[in-house]
Parts: C-alpha cells; structure tokens; sequence
C-alpha cells in the first residue's frame, strides 16, 4: 500500500477499483486476514501512534490507548467473531402466492469506499470505517486529518507494512487532496467532521450518486435532574467533557441543571476536576491539549466574548495550547458559547426550575449527536427520550454509549446520517441485495394471460 501524493488520486482509485472488480476483496478468508493485519498494524505500531497523538494533541497515553488503540482492536474483534453470521444470507417469509420459492437477503460489497476522518481521535476515526470496510468486502482508500499531521504520517507508514496494497490505500492532506479525492467515482463515503465538509462531501457524491455517511456533531447537552446523583453526574460529567481537552464529539457541550442541586452540583464539579487533573491541570501529565492554534483563537475568544460568569478554571497557556478545564455560570439568552459546538473544554452550565424546560430548550435546537439523562426516575428519563431526539443517549453516564458495538453509533438530522459500530459498520458499506428464486418444476398458468374469470378467481384468493 502507498500513502499517495495527491496528484495520483484518480490511478490510486483507479488501482483499487481494479482490485475489487478481479474478485480479491470477497472471499471471507481475505478479509479475516486483513482485519487480523488492523490489528498487528495497532499492536506493531502502538508506540510510534501514541506518540504521534501525544505530539499532536498532547494525548495521555492511556487515553490514546483506550479511546483510540484498544477501542479499533475491541471492535475488530467483534467483527473477526461475527463476520460468518453476519454475512450468511439471511432468509425471509414468502408469501403464500408466491410459493414455492426461497427469499434470502445476500450481502455485497459496495466497491471501492472513501473514509475521510477528522484529527481528534485520529487512529479510531480512520481505521475503525476502514476494517468495517474491509469486513463488508470493500476496496478503501483512508484520508487521514492533515490537522493531526504526525499521526497521519505515521498511519501513512505503517499501513503499508500491514495491509494489502491492493486494496487498500492511505492518501495523505488537507481540503485540496480531499477534494481531488472526491471528484472520483467512489461507491460509498464515509465522513467525519464538520457539518460545513459534510456539505462539500455530500454535494460532491450527489454528482456520482454515491450513498454517504456523515458522522458530524453538535451541541450534545447533560440534563441533571433534582433527584439525581450529583457527585456521579458531576464526575461522568467531567470525564466525559474534559477527555481529550473537550476534542470529543459526543462530549457533553453544556449542562442544564434542575436549581435546587445546582449548587451541589457545581461544587462537585470544582471537587472532580481538582481530583482528576489537581491544583493545576497545566502540570499534569492526563490533559490534553487544544490541537492548533486556530482551535485555541476559537476557544479564547469564545471566552472573551462570553457574559458568562468563569465559575472555575478560565487559565490559558498559548504556547504550548493549553486551555484550563473551565466551567461557566450564569450563561444569558443568546450567548455566543450556546451557538455552535464548543468543542473545547468550556463547560457552560444552565440553570433550568424542571426537567420540562430542559426539553423545551433541548428540542428547541438541531438534534445533537448525544443526550445524557442524569435522573434517579425513570419516568423522568423516559419523558425526556419521548420528548426529544439525539443520535444516541447516555442514562448516567457520558461518551460510554459508544464502547457497546451493538449500539449504533451515529448522529440524526444535524449531527448526521448513518451508523457503524459493530454489526452496523459492516452494514453501511454492504449492499442488502434482494433475491428471489423460484424451482422450474412446478410452474401453474395461474398468473399468465389470458386472465379468465377462473384464474381472477384464484388469484384473489391467493393475495
Ligand atoms: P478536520 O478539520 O480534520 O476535517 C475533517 C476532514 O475533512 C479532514 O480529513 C479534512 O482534511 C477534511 N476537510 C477539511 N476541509 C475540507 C474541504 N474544504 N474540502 C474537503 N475536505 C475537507 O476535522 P473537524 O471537522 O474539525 O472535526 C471536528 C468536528 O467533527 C466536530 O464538529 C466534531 O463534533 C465532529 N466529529 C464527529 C464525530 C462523529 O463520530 N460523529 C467524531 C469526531 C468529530
């Protein structure tokens, strides 16, 4: 495999396509070898790739290690143990005037797949649609976020050591390789980023049909009620907002809080994140930092602009991208931090008199990626789910939903279209290819013309 130079997008597509039309990606022997080959790429290549997130994003180990390595191995896993059943076809009722014959639903591969994966989680994001590419039998090429530029030079190395150049290709660079890669005829692309490229992508398969997933993102809000456990929400809460410097898409963007634990809740908030990341979280060697310098600018002006009161954190440290966790309070109407998604590790938390102004406020926005209930009643967390839309949930908890491979994984409306996660990556790049077949034996004139009276007769009975 090469990691390509842009001006060779189209004989790269070109080369992968050829591969698949010879037959090479179909045969499950294949493809379990490919996935076995994911997973020595992340066992090879586990030093060298956490290093690169921690040169790029300042990643602790362990988390790059859990959210990124491990995760991509966990769900190959997945697919290695299921890949026989899960393309076994799949048999469906016939209907009595149709019979004899067999329905079955047969999985195909779609053809030659594009991933283009953002920079946050930089490995999961790009190798996770891959293998579940590869698993559905599928030609991919991956471009990695030139945002992330060590762990894209270092994806672009290993794979080749690995994976079989035939049919799989990394293409590094920014917005103009990407848009080389998509003036080609792709089958299906896989994106994940900002909604702004979901457009430029999804226009850009609009002129080739091509189907597209679009895993973007949004304003995902926590919703903490009265009667729930606050010091679990407020440590849920913070892990799940502050991982990776806030750099997560499913990261809780903003609390609304029920105002008679708000206090309560504040403080064991400020009592969390002095636990996890101490006095100062700039010494300690478990936060991340904010990717490039134009993230920071955004960040920090969003904090300058903002008539929220800075209820702790605020600390920023431009040369190395450090930005302090910081909670804000007292956010009005209108302010700029409750526009677009944060992304960053600003947590504005609102103050709301019942769980039915949270849901107005909530259903009165885009749908967002993920919503967190924390509540101790179930009607509450049911009134919430009946009430609003999210691409997934968390009930007490937060980011976790993902790790389930059987949940699929994908935003609805504004955060996106499409799904993967265990068997539903494998579904979104297979074609569910309908056949009906019928024995020769037995053929009754029943439905050929002419149309007497006797066999308009039958026929109504039949249907
Ligand atoms: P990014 O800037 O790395 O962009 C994503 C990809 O799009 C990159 O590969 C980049 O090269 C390409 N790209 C950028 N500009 C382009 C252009 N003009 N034309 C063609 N391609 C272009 O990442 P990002 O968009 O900053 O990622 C952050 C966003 O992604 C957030 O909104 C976040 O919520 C979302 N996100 C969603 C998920 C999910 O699984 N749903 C996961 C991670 C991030």
């Amino acid at each position: 495999m090469a990691a390509t130079k842009p001006d060779n997008a189209s004989s790269t597509v070109a080369a992968l396509r050829r591969s698949f039309d010879s037959g090479l990606t179909r045969p499950l022997s294949w493809r379990r070898a490919q996935l076995v080959a994911f997973k020595s790429l992340l066992r090879q290549g586990e030093d060298e790739l956490v290093g690169a997130m921690r040169a790029d994003l300042g990643k602790p180990a362990l988390e790059s290690r859990l959210t990124d390595l491990s995760f991509v191995a966990a769900e190959i896993d997945v697919m290695l143990r299921h890949l026989d059943a899960w393309t076994r076809p799949e048999h469906v009722r016939v209907p009595l005037a149709q019979r004899p014959g067999q329905a079955t639903i047969i999985r195909e591969p779609l053809g030659v797949a594009l991933v283009v994966a953002p920079w946050n989680y930089p490995v999961h994001l790009l190798l996770l649609p891959m293998a579940a590419a590869i698993a559905a039998g599928n030609c991919v090429v991956g471009k990695p976020s030139e945002i992330s530029p060590r762990t894209s030079a270092a994806l672009a190395k290993l794979a080749p050591r690995h994976l079989d150049p035939r049919a799989v290709a990394i293409v590094e660079g920014g917005p103009e390789e990407t848009g080389e890669l998509l003036e080609q005829r792709f089958d299906t692309i896989f994106y994940t980023g900002n909604a702004r490229v979901g457009r430029i992508v999804m226009e850009a398969a609009a002129r080739h049909l091509t189907p597209v997933t679009l895993e973007l993102g949004g304003k995902s809000p926590a919703l903490v009620d009265a009667d729930a456990d606050v010091d679990v929400a407020a440590r849920r809460i913070a892990w799940g907002k502050f991982l990776n410097a806030g750099q997560t898409c499913v990261a809780p963007d903003y609390v609304l809080v029920h105002e008679r634990v708000e206090r309560r809740f504040l403080d064991a908030l400020e009592r969390t994140l002095r636990a996890f990341y101490g006095d100062d979280p700039h010494r300690s060697r478990d936060y991340a930092r904010i990717v490039n310098d134009r993230h920071f600018e955004r960040l920090s002006g969003l904090l300058a602009t903002t008539s929220g009161t800075i209820a702790f954190g605020g600390g920023q440290d431009r040369a190395q991208r450090y930005f302090a966790p910081t909670i804000i309070t007292d956010v009005p109407p209108g302010d700029p931090l409750m526009d677009d998604e944060i992304f960053g590790p600003i947590l504005p938390v609102l103050r709301v008199a019942d769980m039915d102004e949270a849901v107005r406020y909530v259903s009165s926005r885009a749908k967002p990626l993920a919503l967190y209930v924390f509540a101790a009643s179930k009607s509450t967390v049911d009134r919430v789910l009946a009430s609003t839309s999210s691409g997934s949930v968390g009930v007490n908890l937060t980011v976790q939903q993902l790790a389930i491979p059987g949940l699929p994984f994908g935003g609805v409306g504004a955060s996106g279209m499409g799904a993967y996660h265990g068997r539903h990556g494998f579904e979104t790049f297979s074609h569910r290819r309908a056949v009906f077949s019928k024995p020769t034996l037995l053929d009754p004139p029943v439905q050929y013309p002419p149309y007497t009276k006797i066999k308009e007769w039958i026929l109504n009975k039949m249907l």
